[in-house]
């Protein structure tokens, strides 16, 4: 028998339109009708969400898990997100930007404590968005440490998980941040983690506002042709990132897709 999968999705805004209260990303604001009805797939088909820290101990309740992420700290993440998990019994993951907490559209350090005490997980999405690859040693291990260090203050509860800005990021992150206390480490590389052990990365499934609920099904499920288009995409965009680096892949990407 094929090993489960294990599948994580990545959520970021959840808006309605251009106009709703939050940071509205054309590509990554999924609409909160269309986020209703992805958690109701997931429960119709006997998904059970989990927050991370259930992943290592022996579970015995078996049946089929989902990890629901949301990356930046979006104010949407409390106003929209969180009721709409609450009254169907899902939790999830929250990757909080640390120096995002208490800007415009972004959350307040009140509401990532509420997120906190609603039994929802509070982790770290660096300190200041940037990408870990791009820095210096000194740097990476100040971002590491210091996001780890206002989300524990802001939440009372240890931060032991770190989803990559950008999700970019390797060896070197990895190992920094296991030596920082990070005990979950996410990037952005769609997969079904299947065979996962605790100590790799574990892949994401980007959940996007045109990805209908057939592709949903299908990345969740990891079956029939999106998961392979969804993978060769992400690896074709990961080309240009390395070759050209990433501030001018930013600045081609918002050239071409004017985000
Ligand atoms: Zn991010």
């Amino acid at each position: 028998m094929a090993e489960a999968s294990l599948p994580v999705l990545m959520y970021h805004g959840i808006h309605a339109d251009a106009h709703s209260r939050g940071r509205y990303e054309p590509v990554y604001s999924v609409a909160p009708q269309t986020f209703s009805a992805q958690l109701d797939w997931l429960l119709a088909q006997g998904y059970r969400s989990v927050l991370l820290d259930e992943l290592r101990s022996y579970d015995t309740r078996g049946g089929k898990r989902v990890v629901i992420t949301f990356d930046d700290g979006d104010v949407s993440n409390i106003e929209v997100a969180l009721p709409l998990l609450l009254e169907r019994g899902l939790v999830a993951e929250f990757f909080v930007t640390s120096d995002f907490i208490g800007s415009d559209g972004m959350l307040a350090p009140t509401d990532v404590r509420a997120l906190s005490q609603a039994g929802m997980g509070v982790q770290s999405h660096g300190r200041s968005h940037r990408y870990l690859e791009d820095l210096e040693p000194g740097d990476l291990d100040e971002e590491l440490s210091s996001s780890k260090r206002v989300l524990e203050q802001a939440t009372g509860k240890a931060v032991d998980a770190l989803a990559l800005p950008g999700g970019r990021g390797g060896e070197r992150e990895r190992l920094l941040a296991q030596r920082l206390g990070y005990r979950y480490l996410l990037n952005s590389e769609p997969g079904p983690n299947r065979g996962w052990c605790g100590d790799s990365y574990l892949q994401r499934l980007a959940v996007t506002r045109g990805l209908g609920m057939k592709e949903f099904a299908g990345m969740v499920t990891w079956s029939g042709i999106g998961p392979r288009i969804a993978r060769m995409r992400y690896h074709a965009l990961r080309l240009p990132k390395r070759m050209l680096g990433n501030r001018r892949y930013e600045q081609l990407r918002a050239r071409v897709f004017g985000s």
